[in-house]
């Protein structure tokens, strides 16, 4: 954890040369705006009082943000840090955009909520278009929630509900096909299909089983067991298919890349061939694009990489471009239509989420779209990836650098005792999680996945940025691996 001296010579060792656009200069003279005796105590209270996700609290030292200009975060000392983890990856046009900024206040100017319970309104609908708009073909219909879990609930329980009232009905299908080291968020439904262990396994009593298959992404750090080929693992698919036919409902996935897995990066062909088997199945396919959407990967979405559309397409993190929770299922009219009758046939969806269709979280994913569109943001990413494929290479000759991998503006790099054995080190050493604070003093936040450490910046990061971000992740990695 930080110390005080560390946190000292963080000022210090972040240089004032550093390649800033004009935004982050005139941010740099901003006053602080907390006095020092208020800082300890609002330090005081997040230890007394705030309980963090995954966080042990026992070893927590609070760092606190208190606000964002581009791909930067300030903290309430005034040092800044480039944001390379998008903010848990969500950003993806940096903070404090002007043109989200400016939607967010006009509609705030309108009406900040109101409940899409049987009643509508003109933004959540206007975005809900857009997003059919622009989601592979098919996927025509939208429902709203708040966050990736409930995007991922919404799918689960749509997929089972569906195959009781589909035209024929088959009740049986009510299992689950999921990847290993999978992860679709923190609900209990959510961990049904996860396979995460080190987080969920205590809570599997809790919840269904879902059949899990192998991730071909790995090779697994922590067991070192390489992964299967592309053809064993879609070996693996079809014999869970053909040993349960008529009994699963659906199979969820991550599409590309599994992130909270690892980084773990998809051999091409592994979603296509998937796709193919569940509609040879007659399986229905959830993608959990709620970390993949919006870019992450170099295409608006994921699947559109290997043509797929699948029958939901789950999105969060990034859908209100990381500023305002918000999730939606895509899924389609064959869907749709199976939940249509009249109220005594009983076959509504009895499902919602309270600020589902948020108008606030409307109006900022609308605009995203809108920028998007206007900056051509897609098109922006390409030499990003490719700075980034550069710098990854050079990370990787680090000595305590095993594998590297990367999907498009996103790479992980998991940290070795043994480069050429590629032995990991013991877990309890928090390796990566050392790596990553350290970056903090060279001016970059990062979160690692166990010792895989990460770099997620906004998409909307800058080529010089970018080689700031990498340098000061590798001298994270070298100062808690010397
Ligand atoms: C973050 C994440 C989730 C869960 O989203 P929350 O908003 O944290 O509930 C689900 N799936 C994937 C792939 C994620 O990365």
């Amino acid at each position: 954890m930080l110390s005080k001296e560390t946190l000292e010579a963080c000022s210090r060792l972040i240089p004032s040369d550093q390649p800033l656009d004009e935004r982050n200069t005139r941010n740099r003279s901003m006053p602080v705006a907390f006095a020092r005796g208020q800082q300890d105590l609002l330090r005081q209270w997040d230890r007394e009082h705030v309980w963090h996700a995954f966080t042990q609290m026992q070893d927590y030292e609070p760092l606190l943000i208190e606000r964002g200009e581009g791909a930067w975060l300030v903290d309430t000392d005034g040092r800044r840090y480039l944001d390379g983890s998008a903010s848990m990856w969500c950003t993806v046009h940096g903070h404090r955009h002007p043109r989200l900024d400016a939607a967010l206040a006009a509609q705030a100017a309108k009406v900040a909520h109101t409940t899409n319970l049987g009643l509508s309104n003109p933004t959540a609908v206007e975005f809900a278009r857009r997003l059919v708009e622009v989601a592979p073909p098919g996927l025509e219909k939208v429902f709203f929630s708040g966050d990736g879990s409930s995007a991922i609930e919404t799918a689960l329980k749509m997929a089972f509900q569906f195959w009781i009232q589909a035209a024929p009905p088959q009740p049986r299908r009510t299992r689950f096909v999921a990847i290993g080291e999978a992860y679709h968020g923190d609900t209990l439904g959510a961990i049904g299909v996860g396979g995460v262990d080190r987080f969920t396994a205590m809570f599997q009593p809790l919840t269904f089983h879902a059949i899990r298959v192998p991730s071909p992404g790995g090779p697994c750090p922590a067991t070192g067991t390489p992964a299967p080929s592309l053809a064993e693992s879609l070996a693996a698919v079809e014999r869970v298919f053909t040993a349960h036919a008529g009994e699963v409902a659906a199979l969820i996935m991550e599409p590309l890349v599994q992130m909270a897995a690892g980084i773990y990066v998809h051999p091409p062909g592994f979603l296509r061939g998937v796709a193919e088997l569940c509609r040879r199945h007659d399986v229905l396919l959830i993608l959990d694009e709620v970390a993949t959407g919006f870019g992450r990967t170099g295409t608006m979405f994921a699947c559109e990489q290997e043509q797929v559309s699948p029958d939901f397409l789950c999105l969060a993190k990034g859908l209100t471009a990381g500023y305002l929770p918000m999730a939606a299922t895509l899924t389609t009219g064959r869907v749709w239509n199976a939940f249509l009758g009249t109220h005594a046939d009983r076959r509504t969806f009895f499902h919602g989420h309270t600020y589902g269709g948020n108008p606030l979280a409307a109006a900022v994913g609308l605009e995203s779209l809108n920028v998007f569109r206007d900056d051509r943001v897609l098109e922006s990413l390409p030499p990003k990836i490719e700075r980034l494929r550069e710098h990854a290479a050079r990370i990787a000759r680090l000595d305590h650098v095993g594998a590297v991998r990367q999907c498009g503006l996103v790479a992980g790099f998991d940290l070795v005792a043994d480069k050429t054995t590629g032995q990991g080190y013991p877990w309890q050493e928090k390796r990566g999680m050392r790596a990553s604070l350290a970056a903090r003093s060279h001016g970059a936040l990062v979160r690692p996945l166990g010792d895989t450490v990460v770099i997620m910046p906004p998409l909307s990061i800058t080529l010089d940025e970018l080689d700031h971000l990498a340098a000061a992740v590798e001298a994270g990695i070298l100062d808690a691996t010397a």
